[in-house]
């Protein structure tokens, strides 16, 4: 009897607890269910404010490549120009190499006839010597000559004598006078060789001239377009950050479903797809490449996540490592291989691709001018590829040097130096 008034007790107490439970678990469970509809909602609602998000940036992505083809029109006009002004600029100099050779075939010209008028002078001052003595002893000495003779035979030759001494004197002066005047006929005419020389250049120059104002337009047009260019990768940006803050709230509300529905019922299905990320390891060769820029060590962007600093893309995965150095400094090739891209690319500028032995491709982007080798080259290491600049995708003179492995994958360069 006591046991069975006992195992009452218990049984009361059992079913006390159970309603207990039951009434503590009730309303929590009411709260789930409620939440979970609600967390379905703002699911909803997120997912179509990301797919006017999406179209927003997909939008903004054209007007981004119509940007960029005009920043690369640009480039390319500023190149091509830039070559026109160096064809007048050769001109230029070569004329003026030609007036400075003349220059000096005139100062030797009037060496000679300083030394020719001196000549002259000289003869000139004792022929008048000569006359003046011959005055002031009243021709005694031509008179006393002529006296002197002891036959009229002898007075003609003697005469004739006087006269021959006279003419030689007036013929090396004249021949004086005519050799210092050919000189100044030689010196003007060299003159005005220099003059029609001057005017050319002074032609070349004003024709150079008016494209160097071209190239001041130019240049602020090209400024203009990476400007616009920039603006809309801003925005891109902007939306491509709100895009993830969205996505991240998205995810947070599917655990915070899965978890609501997984403690609600047993029977859940799984509505949400996770991606994992894909660590994709394959073995490579280290230590094969050289430093493309030897001397420049400083690296100002890494291979892989970073904001990029002309899109301003928060999540954009860099393809390679940034070296910056002087625009026009040499860019050697890593490893010898096989030239198997050289072009002009929007983002890249002007690039080259060289695909080594090993299956591996090293690429070089926003160099100066087009690389110096084409498709189907074949290049050592440290064969001269082209020279630093900032065409394309980048807001200052630097090397892009990216890697690619065997399945056209990029990967991060620094693998693969010692
Ligand atoms: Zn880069």
């Amino acid at each position: 009897m006591k046991l069975f008034r006992k195992k009452g007790f218990m049984r009361g107490l059992s079913l006390f607890l159970l309603i207990v439970t039951l009434l503590c678990y009730l309303p929590g469970r009411t709260e789930a269910a409620k939440s979970l509809s609600q967390l379905k909602k703002e699911l909803s609602e997120l997912e179509s404010e990301q797919s006017s998000i999406s179209k927003k940036i997909k939008n903004l992505e054209s007007q981004e490549d119509s940007a960029a083809e005009k920043k690369e029109y640009y480039d390319k006009e500023v190149s091509l120009l830039g070559e026109q002004i160096a064809v007048y600029e050769d001109i230029i100099g070569q004329y003026q190499g030609e007036i400075d050779t003349i220059n000096d075939n005139i100062a030797a010209l009037e060496t000679q006839i300083a030394v020719k008028e001196h000549e002259h002078d000289e003869l000139y001052d004792k022929f008048k010597l000569r006359i003046r003595v011959m005055h002031e002893e009243n021709l005694s000495s031509y008179a006393g000559i002529l006296l002197g003779a002891d036959s009229f035979t002898n007075l003609i030759e003697r005469l004739e004598a006087i006269v021959s001494i006279l003419k030689a004197d007036r013929d090396t002066m004249s021949k004086i006078e005519t050799m210092a005047e050919d000189i100044e006929a030689d010196k003007s005419a060299l003159a005005t060789e220099v003059a029609a020389l001057e005017e050319k250049t002074a032609a070349e120059k004003e024709s150079k001239a008016i494209l160097d104002e071209k190239m001041v337009e130019l240049e602020a047009k090209q400024a203009e377009a990476a400007k616009a260019l920039k603006e809309i990768s801003d925005q891109i940006s902007t939306n491509e950050a709100l895009l993830k803050k969205l996505q991240k709230e998205e995810d947070q509300i599917e655990a915070d479903i899965k978890k609501a529905s997984a403690s609600s019922s047993s029977s859940s299905s799984s509505s949400s797809s996770s991606s994992s990320s894909s660590s994709s390891s394959g073995r490579v060769p280290t230590g094969f490449l050289k430093w493309p820029l030897p001397g420049k060590t400083y690296i100002s962007s890494y291979f892989g996540n970073r904001t990029h600093p002309v899109t301003g893309k928060k999540n954009s995965n860099h393809t390679g490592i940034d070296i910056p150095a002087s625009g026009g400094t040499k860019i050697y090739c890593a490893a010898a291989g096989t030239v198997t891209k050289s072009c002009y690319n929007k983002a890249y500028g002007n690039m080259i691709q060289v695909k080594h032995s090993n299956g591996i491709s090293t690429m070089y982007a926003h160099m100066n001018k087009p690389a110096l080798y084409k498709v189907g080259a074949k290049v050592s290491q440290g064969t001269v590829l082209g020279y630093v600049g900032t065409t394309g995708w980048s807001t200052g003179n630097h090397l892009h040097f990216s890697v690619l492995n065997s399945s056209g994958s990029y990967v991060d360069p620094l693998n693969y130096f010692k």
